[in-house]
């Protein structure tokens, strides 16, 4: 198991959260993680693990669009993802595939220009109105049209991507570590030989934005130092 989007995509441009209230969904919640994705048609979104991608015509709500369907610790979920640049390829994915490349296709909400729908030439993803975004969901299970127009079935459904890829990730590179003679074919290739506290850095990069006032400056330039190595060993690793 592997992110499906640039590690530093997935650290550093993180937009909209699953389930924030003020968000104009008919469930009345954010039932995705959306990620800041510009330059439009240069971020690749890439395969998790082993699957089978399903597109769908393109949408005026979604553009071009799909899911994919993976088998994770005997389970089955359904990765929904919107926005595309272009049209996607049905199919089985290997771990590390990309499916396409992040766009603005589809729904943009920009303060200037309220709501547009944006279509697919490039001229258009990239104007004023478009905002280059991925909107990803997390479904348990197959994926069913309906799950995002009822809130009951979306409660039950549809799970949060950040929290669930960072704890599989996690524990496949713990198992790693603590058993390397299991099958690593299975789950994809495995770059990283160490667990990635992915939670910590976050806090971190919180802490440095919004120091708090309790902190004095020595605290601050502490916590500026642990930033500053952790952004040389995510270098070094790339
Ligand atoms: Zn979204």
């Amino acid at each position: 198991m592997i992110l499906f989007l640039p590690k530093d995509i997935w650290e550093n441009k993180q937009g909209a959260p699953f389930g924030e209230t003020p968000y104009p969904l008919k469930v009345g919640y954010h039932t995705g993680q959306d990620f800041h994705t510009t330059p439009v048609g240069k971020i690749p979104v890439i395969a998790p693990c082993n699957g089978y991608l399903t597109t769908f015509p393109f949408s005026k709500s979604a553009g071009w669009w799909g899911y994919f369907k993976f088998n994770h610790n005997g389970e089955i979920y359904s990765l929904k993802i919107l926005h595309m640049y272009k049209q996607m390829k049905d199919g089985e994915y290997k771990a590390e595939d990309v499916f396409g490349y992040c766009g603005a296709t589809g729904l943009s909400i920009t303060k200037k220009y309220g709501s547009s729908f944006i279509g697919e030439s490039h001229e258009e993803q990239t104007s004023d109105k478009a905002v280059g975004h991925l909107h990803v969901e997390l479904h348990k299970g197959e994926f069913k049209h309906e799950t995002n127009q009822v809130k009951e079935l979306a409660d039950e459904r549809i799970i949060d991507p950040i929290i669930n890829f960072e704890k599989w990730v996690n524990e496949m590179l713990s198992k790693n570590t603590a058993s390397p003679a299991v099958s690593e074919k299975q789950e994809g290739p495995i770059q990283q030989s160490k667990t990635v506290d992915f939670k910590e850095q976050k806090e971190i990069r919180q802490k440095e934005e919004k120091p708090s006032n309790l902190q004095s400056k020595t605290d601050n330039s502490v916590w500026v130092k642990i930033v500053e190595m952790l952004r040389e060993w995510l270098k070094v690793k790339k």
